[in-house]
C-alpha cells in the first residue's frame, strides 16, 4: 500500500457542487441520474462521448447488436416505458439500441444533467472535507459528496501490443471507435486483427463489401447462430401482457434472464439425450440455450467437453476447406470460459474465395508494415486494418483515472495484485466511492441491465439511508472485503474459468494479474446478499 499525499486539488477553486457525481453516461449513468433526482439528490452526469448510450455510442462497427435478447436487454424500472417501447428485432442493432438510450434521456429530460465530451481525469478524497475533488477534461473542479463510477466494465479499449503498429500507411479503424459516418470497404484489401465477439459481428459484413478480406485468429472462438429475425407483434403482445412476471423471474435468476426448467447434470443424460440437448440449443440462438443445457457445462471438464465437441462438429460441417475448419475449431479452452458469440453466417463467410483465415498459431504476426501485416516471411498487403482487439476489462476504466483515497491511497496501486472490493461496489480505503457492476460482481456474468439496475436501487437505497439517519460517510470494512474477495475468488475457482487466457481473467492485457474479475455466485441469490447486508443496516461498511 502507498501512502503519498500529492493531492494538487485545491476544495477552495471547486467550480461545482454536487451531492453525487455519476461518470458515464451509459445504461447505469442514465438510470443512475434519473434515480437520484427523483430521491431529491443533486447530480451531474459526465462523460467522454459526446452523447448518451455508452457502450452503443462508441461500438458503431458493422454488426453491431446485442447478444442478450433487446426484450430482456432493456430497462425493467418502469413499466410505462417498457410498454410503450417496441423493439423490431430479437437481437436490436446498435442504431436502434442507440435510438433507445436517446429516448430514455428525452423521456426522463435527462439532458440538462448530463456534460459530454469531459473525461473525468482525478478523483482525489479529501478528509478535511469529507468529499471528493473531482478534476475534468474540460476544466471543472467538482467537490461531490458520493462519486458513482458508472463508467462500463467494457469502455477501455486496447489496440495489440505488435511491433511497427505506428509504421502503417493504410487506413486503420478500432471496433470500438468506429467513425460516426461509418466505412465503406467497397473495393478494399481489410485485415481484421482479432476473432472474439466484435469481430465476429463485423467479418460477414465487412467480407460483403471488401474486395479481399483476411481475418487475423490467435484463438478461435466458439460462436453460434443467433437466428436474428423480426419480433412479431403477437409474440411480444403476449409478453408485455406478462412482462412484471418475467422481469422478476430475470432478476431471480443465475444469468439474469429466465429460463425454464432446471438443467440436469450432462451425464445423467443419455448420449441420444446430449445431442438432442446441445442441439436445442444451437437451434435456440440463444447463448444461455448453449451453455445452459446442462448444470455442470462450466464446473465439469469431462461435460464441457461433450458440448464443445458438438459446437465442433457444427463448424466442421459449415466450413467447406477442412484445414480452416479445423483452424476455426477451439480446441484449448472449455466452452463458456471466453465469451461465446452470436453470430449470422460468420463460419459460412470463410467459404468465400476472397477471404482468408491466417492462423497466428501457426504463423504469429511479426510486425505491421507501412503496408500491411506480416506473418512469418510473408508480407499480406492491405488498404485497410481493423482492429477487434478487445478492452481492458473490468478494472481499466478505473484505473485509467487518478482515484486517491484516504490518505492519498492510490486505487489503481491497490488493485495491482487484481481488484479489490466489498460486493463489487465499494472500496476500503474509499469512503463515498461506488462502482455500478464492478469488478467481483455479477456484471459481465449477466445480462447487464438486471445488473445495472440491482446496483443502481442498492447504491441509492443506501445514500437515502445515510441521509435519513444523519450519516455522512460510508465505507467498506476491511475485514467485509477481504472476505468477499476470497468468496468470490474461491467461487471462480470451482469454476473452469480459470483454464481459458480470457479478458475474464485478466489474461488479454500484458502485465495484467491473472484474476477471475467476476462474481459467478449468479444474479438472484447475489442480489439476495446484498439485500441481506442493507438489511443488517449496511453489515461490513463503517458509517460516520
Ligand atoms: P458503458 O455503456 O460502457 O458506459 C460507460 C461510459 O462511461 C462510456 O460512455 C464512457 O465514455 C464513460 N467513461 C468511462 N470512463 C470515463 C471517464 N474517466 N470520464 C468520463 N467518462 C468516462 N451486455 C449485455 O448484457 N448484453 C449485450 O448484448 C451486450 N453487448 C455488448 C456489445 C458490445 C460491443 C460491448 C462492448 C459490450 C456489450 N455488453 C453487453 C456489455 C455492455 O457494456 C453493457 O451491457 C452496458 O451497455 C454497460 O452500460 P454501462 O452504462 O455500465 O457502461
Ligand atoms: P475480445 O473478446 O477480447 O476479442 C479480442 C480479440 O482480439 C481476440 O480474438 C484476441 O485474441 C484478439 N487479439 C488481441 N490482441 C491480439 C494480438 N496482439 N494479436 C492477435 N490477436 C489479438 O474483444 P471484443 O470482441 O471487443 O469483445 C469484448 C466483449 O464485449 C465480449 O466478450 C462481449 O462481452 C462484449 N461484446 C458483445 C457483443 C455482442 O455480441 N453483443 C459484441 C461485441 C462485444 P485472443 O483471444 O487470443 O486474446
Amino acid at each position: 500500500m502507498t501512502n503519498v499525499d500529492t493531492r494538487p486539488l485545491n476544495a477552495d477553486e471547486a467550480t461545482a457542487t454536487y451531492d453525487v457525481m455519476i461518470v458515464g453516461a451509459g445504461f447505469a449513468g442514465m438510470y443512475l441520474l434519473h434515480k437520484l433526482r427523483g430521491l431529491g439528490f443533486t447530480a451531474r452526469v459526465f462523460d467522454a462521448a459526446g452523447g448518451v448510450g455508452g457502450t452503443w455510442y462508441w461500438n458503431r462497427y458493422p454488426g453491431a447488436r446485442c447478444d442478450v435478447m433487446s426484450i430482456d436487454y432493456s430497462f425493467s424500472f418502469d413499466p410505462e416505458l417498457e410498454q410503450e417501447w417496441q423493439w423490431s428485432e430479437k437481437y436490436a442493432t446498435q442504431p436502434e439500441i442507440l435510438r433507445y438510450a436517446n429516448h430514455v434521456a428525452d423521456r426522463y429530460d435527462l439532458w440538462p444533467d448530463m456534460q459530454f465530451e469531459t473525461r473525468i481525469e482525478a478523483a482525489h478524497w479529501n478528509e478535511g472535507l469529507g468529499r471528493w475533488l473531482v478534476t475534468t477534461s474540460a476544466g471543472d473542479l467538482v467537490s461531490t459528496g458520493h462519486v458513482v463510477m458508472a463508467v462500463g466494465t467494457l469502455s477501455a479499449p486496447k489496440l495489440p501490443e505488435i511491433p511497427g503498429i505506428e509504421s502503417y500507411q493504410g487506413a486503420t479503424y478500432q471496433t470500438q471507435k468506429w467513425p460516426h459516418e461509418g466505412v465503406d470497404f467497397t473495393g478494399k484489401r481489410v485485415a481484421v486483427i482479432g476473432t472474439g465477439s466484435s469481430a465476429i459481428q463485423s467479418i460477414p459484413l465487412i467480407a460483403a463489401q471488401a474486395t479481399h478480406t483476411t481475418v487475423f485468429q490467435r484463438t478461435p472462438n466458439y460462436s453460434m447462430p443467433a437466428g436474428n429475425r423480426p419480433l412479431d407483434p403477437a409474440e411480444v403482445a403476449t409478453l408485455k401482457a406478462n412482462y412484471r412476471d418475467y422481469r422478476q423471474r430475470a432478476k431471480e435468476s443465475f444469468f439474469g434472464v429466465p429460463i425454464e426448467g432446471e438443467p440436469k447434470l450432462c451425464f445423467e443424460a443419455t448420449e441420444e439425450e446430449r445431442q438432442a440437448t446441445y442441439q436445442a440449443g444451437w437451434d435456440s440462438g440463444n447463448l444461455v440455450g448453449l451453455i445452459g443445457g446442462f448444470a455442470d457445462i462450466l464446473f465439469n471438464k469431462e461435460a464441457n467437453d461433450t458440448a464443445a465437441e458438438f459446437i465442433r462438429q457444427q463448424i466442421r460441417s459449415i466450413v467447406d476447406d477442412p484445414e480452416t475448419a479445423e483452424a476455426l475449431c477451439p480446441k484449448d479452452y472449455p466452452v463458456g470460459t471466453k465469451r461465446p458469440c452470436l453470430d449470422t453466417n460468420y463460419y459460412q463467410t470463410f467459404n468465400k474465395p476472397n477471404v482468408r483465415l491466417v492462423n497466428l498459431r501457426q504463423t504469429p504476426i511479426t510486425e505491421i508494415t507501412p503496408k500491411g501485416i506480416k506473418v512469418g516471411d510473408e508480407e499480406i498487403e492491405v488498404d485497410a486494418i481493423v482492429y477487434a482487439t478487445g478492452f481492458d476489462a473490468m478494472t481499466g476504466s478505473f484505473t485509467r483515472v487518478d482515484i486517491q483515497g484516504v490518505g492519498g491511497v492510490k486505487l489503481a496501486e491497490e488493485w495491482t495484485n487484481g481488484p479489490r472490493t466489498y460486493l463489487g461496489v465499494a472500496m476500503t480505503g474509499f469512503p463515498n466511492f461506488w462502482a455500478v457492476t464492478g469488478p467481483q460482481s455479477p456484471s459481465v456474468l449477466s445480462n447487464m441491465m438486471v445488473s445495472i439496475e440491482q446496483h443502481v436501487d442498492w447504491i441509492t437505497d443506501c445514500l437515502v439511508h445515510l441521509r435519513d439517519k444523519g450519516y455522512t460517510t460510508i465505507e467498506a470494512e476491511a475485514s467485509a472485503q477481504e472476505a468477499w474477495v476470497e468468496h468470490s475468488n474461491e467461487l471462480g475457482n470451482q469454476t473452469l474459468y480459470p483454464l481459458a487466457n480470457s479478458w475474464y481473467m485478466g489474461a488479454n492485457v500484458p502485465g495484467k494479474p491473472r484474476v477471475f474479475l467476476p462474481y459467478i455466485g449468479g444474479c438472484g441469490p447475489y442480489r439476495e446478499r446484498c439485500n441481506e447486508v442493507a438489511a443488517k443496516g449496511y453489515e461490513g461498511f463503517k458509517l460516520a
